[in-house]
């Protein structure tokens, strides 16, 4: 059982004026070292003690690939509800604080870790800030968060693109899956998708710019996060572009297993 430490979580506060009205959000749960599913337990225990928060439905418990190189073992994945008056800021750090409480080192970026809570989230509130980005920017094309995601609210729409979670994981599973790279210049491209079509066999690659909604754009480096089209953007991804693409792809391609109930 991972040890329980007791709480020092930030209250609302001071310095970030309480929203009025209870907003709701979605929180991702990951996880890889120690005694996963009960530090999620903690976490849940933490967070349901906060005031102005409550909590709300939660998914199954899924066990998903590393993402990353330096990712390590597989992780336990779960996404909560949380419905709060929290302003988004004091929410997220709120979710740090608990992440701290129980284990987490923040030393390699997408390292293995206790514990990582997201805030997929704010109610239809998008906010694009260095210390915050919502809805979440990797929530379009990652498996661990959609699989369980879909489980339990299969119609919560992206306030930016205004895709269902079903939508959005429905376009990650069409095989072969057709991607395009919208801001590589052409020359680039090539040397990109040679290796990334050994790894990954059911990829097609689009020359031309994707209009199609069968098509899948990703972007590297440009910051148009909140295109209507839920372009896949690895902006904040580490890594070059090759292993930008090779996280992407590993979690597009990966097949979540639900191995429990919460
Ligand atoms: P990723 O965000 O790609 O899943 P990560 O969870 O491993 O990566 P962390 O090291 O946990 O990344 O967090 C890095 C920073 O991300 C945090 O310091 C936080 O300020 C910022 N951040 C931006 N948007 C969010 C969000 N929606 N939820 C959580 N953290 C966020
Ligand atoms: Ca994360
Ligand atoms: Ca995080």
């Amino acid at each position: 059982m991972t040890k329980f430490i007791p709480s020092n979580i930030p209250r609302a506060n001071d310095s970030a004026p309480a929203e009025s009205h209870p907003v709701p959000c979605w929180i991702s749960f990951g996880g890889n070292v120690g005694d996963v599913h009960a530090t999620f337990d903690a976490a849940l225990k933490l967070l349901g003690g906060q005031s102005q928060l409550q909590l709300g439905r939660r998914s199954g418990i899924y066990r998903t690939v590393p993402m990353g190189a330096q990712a390590g073992q597989s992780f336990l994945n779960s996404v909560c509800e949380l419905i709060t008056s929290l302003s988004p800021h004091v929410l997220l750090s709120v979710l740090q604080s608990v992440e701290n409480q129980l284990g987490r080192i923040r030393d390699v970026r997408w390292g293995p870790r206790t514990l990582d809570l997201d805030l997929l989230n704010y109610g239809q509130q998008i906010i694009d800030e260095p210390d915050l980005v919502v809805p979440h920017p990797a929530l379009t094309y990652r498996r661990f968060v959609l699989d369980p995601l879909v489980e339990v609210d299969a119609h919560w729409l992206h306030p930016a693109c205004s895709l269902s979670a079903a939508e959005l994981l429905g376009r990650l599973e069409h095989r072969p899956l057709r991607v395009a790279l919208v801001d590589v210049p052409r020359s680039q491209v090539e040397q990109l998708t040679r290796p990334l079509a050994l790894k990954f066999p059911d990829l097609q690659w689009i020359d031309d710019s994707p209009q199609s909604a069968e098509v899948l754009p990703i972007q590297l480096n440009s910051s148009s996060s909140f295109s209507r089209r839920a372009v896949v953007d690895l902006r904040r991804s580490p890594g070059d572009p090759l292993e930008q693409l090779t996280a992407a792809f590993t979690s597009i391609f990966d097949r979540p297993q639900r191995i429990s109930a919460w």
